[in-house]
């Protein structure tokens, strides 16, 4: 599948649609969820164009990679939901099985709260 310039990510990368920013650097950006399915429900973007994992594994550079995933760690910080302090889940939607509804990779980190069954 190829990249979709005006996919709502990619819109929010540009500042053309508003976010409620968590943190952002030079390879992510992570903001809130506009539809929260938890008490905390933060997504988190690199600013390249992937369309997902598979697309994100196969052509980003291992520097894209090792940022992208240290930058969760710092991100669940900042959100005071790290391992010491209550814990997080991170899915990662993938193809329409996986169901992923926005075609910019994207991790979901979930806190807040207990998160529950893993699959429903
Ligand atoms: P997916 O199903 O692709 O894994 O998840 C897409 C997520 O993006 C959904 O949880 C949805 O609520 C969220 N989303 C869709 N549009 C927007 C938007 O304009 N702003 C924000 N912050 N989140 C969005």
């Amino acid at each position: 599948m190829s990249y979709d310039k005006n996919n709502i990510f990619a819109k929010i990368l540009r500042g053309e649609i508003p976010c409620k920013k968590v943190y952002e650097n030079e390879y992510v950006m992570s903001f809130h969820d506009i539809k929260p399915q938890k008490k905390i429900h933060v997504l988190v973007i690199p600013r390249g164009e992937y369309v997902d994992l598979d697309d994100f594994t196969t052509k980003a550079s291992d520097k894209e990679i090792v940022e992208f995933h240290k930058a969760i760690t710092h991100i669940v910080k900042i959100l005071k939901i790290s391992n010491q302090e209550g814990g997080y889940r991170v899915l990662s939607n993938t193809g329409k099985d996986g169901g992923q509804e926005v075609s910019h990779l994207h991790y979901h980190i979930f806190g807040g709260e207990q998160i529950g069954k893993m699959v429903v």
